[in-house]
């Protein structure tokens, strides 16, 4: 868990640090500037606090597997810290982080504080952390900012899902936007990689069913069974694949290859992709996939696959809960009279 800021805890563990005689020991050991008062290293410079208090570092964040132990010394104290755990791997989730940690950077710089950005080897995970920084701080894209990193540590290599999670922290304008299709989509990857037996879902990722909520939500529109007028979800709860958020939202390594071959179709999509609503909940629960009823009158709305489904237009989604626009009317949620509808 990300721990509060702390201050350094005296009479730490021992760290491991590599020897002079070791490969790689000098690029771990070496803290590099990236900018004014922006260091980036690995998990030996954290190791050495006389290397920190000669760079003047009093603020520390570690994107790390385990919380270091720092080495009690003069000068330690009173410094400023930030834990993320992290394994440095492609489906590690580091955007869900990001916006922390760029918060917990960009104010230790306001307070004109020196600060560290480190992981283990300093190569992947602290290099897709500061990346994130250069591109909010600088305005820069993706591509700007990981190159500009590497002109000043040429071995800076994120594994490629960060490259992913990082292209879709600035189609979010680098700020993580939970409320958007892109995370929404993302978060459903997640959880599909996380729960492969798909037994126990976490609540909150189920939108709530709009038959619950009395309000609607401004310019809000409600879908509702074209049979039996039952409403099943709301406009928030599409998952747009438009042109722009698609080919980068979707773009994972697992489902690049056949995907390419449709990128800017026009075709018209048939139908609705959106997140799982909670009155889906025992349908999707222990099954890979399978069809979408109406909860009331049992009509076909569509189906769901976790592994995916192509929309109509040949983009893939995954995974898909999908419904057809053709059994669903849209119905204007009125702004005075918030439950009743009108159709459009
Ligand atoms: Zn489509
Ligand atoms: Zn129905």
């Amino acid at each position: 868990m990300v721990g509060p800021a702390a201050s350094w805890p005296l009479g730490a563990a021992m760290m491991e640090v590599q020897g002079p005689s070791s490969s790689g020991a000098n690029s771990s050991r070496q803290m590099l500037e990236v900018r004014p008062g922006l260091y980036l290293g690995g998990v030996a410079s954290v190791a050495e606090p006389d290397q920190l208090r000669e760079a003047g570092i009093t603020a520390v964040l570690t994107v790390d597997s385990e919380e270091p132990g720092f080495k009690a010394g003069a000068g330690v104290e009173g410094l400023r810290s930030l834990f993320v755990p992290a394994l440095d791997k492609p489906e590690t989730d580091l955007l869900s982080h990001l916006d922390r940690c760029v918060a917990f950077i960009g104010q230790a710089c306001t307070e004109g504080r020196a600060v560290l950005v480190h992981c283990h080897a300093g190569v992947s995970r602290s290099v897709a952390i500061v990346t994130a920084f250069l591109m909010k701080t600088d305005q820069l894209t993706f591509e700007q900012a990981y190159e500009n990193l590497q002109t000043i540590k040429p071995e800076a290599k994120m594994n490629e899902g960060f490259e992913w999670q990082l292209k879709l922290y600035q189609a979010m304008g680098n700020e993580v936007d939970t409320s958007s299709a892109i995370y929404k989509q993302y978060r459903l990857q997640k959880v599909t990689e996380k729960y492969p037996e798909l037994q126990n879902l976490p609540q909150e990722l189920f939108a709530v069913d709009p038959t619950t909520i009395s309000q609607g939500l401004k310019d809000e529109v409600l879908y509702k069974c074209r049979k039996c007028r039952r409403s099943l979800f709301r406009s928030s709860s599409i998952l747009d694949h438009k042109e722009g958020s698609g080919p980068i939202a979707f773009a994972h390594k697992r489902m690049t290859t056949p995907f390419m071959l449709t990128t800017g179709s026009q075709a018209q999509c048939t139908s609705y992709f959106i997140e799982p609503v909670q009155w889906m909940e025992s349908t999707l629960l222990g099954v890979m996939d399978g069809q979408l009823l109406c909860p009331k009158c049992s009509a076909k709305l569509g189906s769901f696959n976790w592994y995916g489904e192509q929309c109509s237009c040949g983009r893939w989604i995954t995974p898909a809960f999908q419904i057809h626009k053709n059994r669903v009317d849209e119905m204007k949620v009125l702004p005075v009279l918030g439950s009743q509808t009108r159709k459009i």
